[in-house]
């Protein structure tokens, strides 16, 4: 099967997964979006009103505030993968469970394998949570961490900003810095040239 495939698999096997109640609850499952191709992928916490009527990730005010933090950095939604935590609105817009958070993350984690991002940025704390234990956000946001040869990134959620405004300037520079870590991240991804010379000494010495 290849990714495209893979991809659409995943995104199935959530519009109809029943591992959770907020199965009994959702409206339409929101397994997430963007290219296959996606350098970047961003993992918000899950779905609200809005996305739990479209079937698709941050369609509404977060939404919104997201596409404009994207610009900041000079990147459009269609080029990034959007995805969260948990694939179903859960009521209320109330925090996800443990016993939520944990068959969904089976579904987060091949659609990570599948993708590869370069940069995956956590959007709030329960994405977060994935990749940093016993840490603030206030205390770690705009820090990027190298796991593997991929950089994750820790950030507020964009629906933070929009209730307290103190935010809006701390997410505005994360995502302003966006670029300079992705070429970062593409660079440790690039076959670099001191290897191909350390391969090819002698072709070296010759001059
Ligand atoms: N907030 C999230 O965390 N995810 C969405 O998809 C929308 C709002």
């Amino acid at each position: 099967m290849d990714a495209v495939d893979a991809l659409k698999q995943v995104a199935e096997e959530v519009s109809v997964c029943r591992q959770c109640t907020l199965a009994g609850t959702r409206k339409l499952a929101v397994p997430g979006e963007g290219p296959v191709t996606a350098q970047v992928m961003l993992i918000g916490e899950g779905p609200g009103f809005h996305e739990n009527e479209q079937g698709r990730p941050f369609v509404g005010a977060a939404g919104k505030f997201l596409d404009e933090l994207l610009a900041k950095g000079g990147f459009k939604r269609s080029e990034v993968f959007i995805t969260n935590v948990v694939k179903c609105r859960p009521p209320g817009n109330r925090d996800p469970l443990p016993e939520e958070l944990e068959p969904c993350a089976g579904f987060l984690d091949r659609q990570i394998a599948i993708i590869n991002p370069l940069v995956i940025v956590t959007l709030g704390r329960f994405s977060m949570a994935k990749y940093f234990e016993n840490v603030r956000i206030s205390e770690v946001h705009g820090n990027p961490k190298w796991i593997g040869s991929r950089f994750i990134i820790p950030m507020f959620h964009p629906a933070a900003a929009l209730h307290q405004p103190k935010y809006r300037p701390m997410l505005e520079e994360d995502f302003s810095h966006l670029p300079k870590w992705v070429a970062e991240a593409q660079q440790k991804n690039a076959p670099s040239q001191a290897r191909t010379e350390d391969e090819n000494p002698t072709q070296l010495s010759l001059f």
